[in-house]
């Protein structure tokens, strides 16, 4: 039948008439189909390692489920979810929250059922999936909009654990999710008590030394095995909650200065490999995942560029190049600068266009942008709330003596016209514009 996913489609059908068809209707039958068609493909392309395969024990199973247009399968109709002969109401009152009263007034591509299991029960979502654009928070307070959108081009530079910002009137040092924190010692002891637990309920599949068995799995589990792995579980998906509103909150911050960014394409597979636990924590990928979302939903956007043509970590304007270890964090160079090494490449990166570093531009702007960096830089070393450990490393010493730090008044910062990126400049037109209306 060949390799594609009509082909699997079109078996889909064929097999449809089992029982699967008692449990699915076709619509989310072919959703499923071309789901499995996906994994199995990313498989063959070596870019997966393994392929799960979900039993029919049950839609227990099954993370999410989703209908393919609006029309049949999953359905929403009158504040409630239609499946087949099953009508489950909204959630009463769920309508006053002014996101979900704005969904719903949206016209509903399709609707996708999502499985959470929170503090060990396990409950189903509706997800609405509408057309249009996203609710913006109104504030008063703060102006008309809660998250205002700015229009600076600025440029990041994301390290396993620091975050450099900086734009052509502000530039900020900080800590990358340094809220989020693992409880690693609460962690191990649950899947201590785990393992101890999974031992004793499948005695057959250890030897002796308490060594598995290969080729055996342990398949009975406890009521107290569950109620710690669901304990687990809640760790888990708490610390995922969190980041996630921690993302979400740095990323608005972002855009409001600026919502044209660009940043160092980085491999986040070596990252991993290096820094492991410091990235399953903090994330970065889904920050930019975040970031690039909302900047894009602004009018602006993220451009990814890379690594190896500009190397920004080891260059400076004046041409020289200085390979640094990782332990190093001040750029040093002979020509007279000296800076945090993040600031520094994050400035770099304002000036990367097409993939190479403009250095002229750089250079020219370099003394207005100084004081903004040294600033950004003593502020970073010196603001460190007591209550959140001792500083980070990686924010470099800074240099102690007489200030070198110029002021930050507007007059002495660049021309931000002089700094826009060439493929920013179209889109800020369009921005420009609309801000007129
Ligand atoms: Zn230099």
């Amino acid at each position: 039948m060949g390799f594609t996913e009509s082909a699997l489609s079109r078996y889909a059908t064929t097999i449809h008439a089992s029982w699967i068809g008692d449990h699915v209707d076709a619509v989310i039958g072919q959703t499923l189909t071309r789901r499995a068609f996906g994994a199995v493909n990313r498989l063959a392309l070596g870019r997966a390692h393994q392929v799960r395969f979900k039993g029919r024990r049950g839609l227990h199973q099954i993370g999410s489920l989703e209908g393919k247009s609006h029309a049949a399968g999953l359905r929403w109709r009158e504040r409630a979810l239609h499946w087949g002969s099953v009508v489950l109401p909204m959630v009463k009152g769920a309508d006053k929250d002014p996101v979900i009263a704005y969904g719903l007034s949206q016209r509903i591509k399709y609707v996708r059922l999502v499985r959470r299991t929170i503090k060990g029960r396990c409950l189903w979502f509706a997800q609405l999936v509408c057309e249009g654009v996203p609710l913006r928070k109104i504030d008063p307070n703060t102006g008309p909009f809660r998250h205002p959108y700015g229009s600076e081009v600025q440029a990041l530079d994301i390290g396993p654990s620091t975050i450099a910002i900086v734009g052509e009137t502000q530039a900020e040092l900080r800590q990358f999710a340094a809220e989020v924190v693992r409880d690693h010692a609460h962690i191990r002891q649950l899947q201590r008590h785990l393992d101890r637990q999974r031992r004793a309920n499948n005695p057959d599949c250890y030897d002796d030394q308490g060594c598995a068995i290969p080729g055996k799995h342990p398949t009975q589990s406890s009521r107290h095995q569950r109620q710690t792995e669901a304990r687990l579980a809640e760790l888990y998906r708490r610390e995922a909650a969190h980041r996630k509103t921690w993302h979400g909150q740095l990323a608005n911050h972002v855009i409001a200065h600026g919502m044209f960014i660009k940043t160092e394409k980085l491999s986040y597979k070596a990252f991993q490999k290096r820094y492991g636990q410091s990235i399953a924590v903090r994330a970065p990928k889904l920050f930019l995942t975040i970031l690039s979302r909302k900047a894009e939903r602004a009018g602006g956007g993220v451009i990814e560029f890379n690594t190896r043509t500009t190397a920004l970590s080891q260059v400076c304007f004046c041409g020289q190049k200085h390979k640094k270890r990782l332990s190093e964090r001040v750029h040093t160079c002979d020509c007279g600068v000296t800076m945090q090494r993040d600031l520094f490449s994050a400035y770099l990166a304002r000036f990367v266009e097409d993939d190479a570093l403009q250095v002229a531009k750089a250079s020219v702007s370099w003394p207005g942008a100084e004081p903004l960096l040294r600033t950004a830089w003593q502020q970073a070393t010196h603001n460190q709330p007591a209550s959140r450990g001792r500083m980070p490393s990686s924010f470099g010493r800074y240099p102690s003596g007489p200030s070198q730090s110029g002021s930050s008044e507007k007059e002495t910062l660049p021309d931000p016209k002089a700094a826009d990126g060439v493929p920013f400049a179209q889109a800020k037109a369009r921005a420009a514009e609309r801000a007129k209306v």
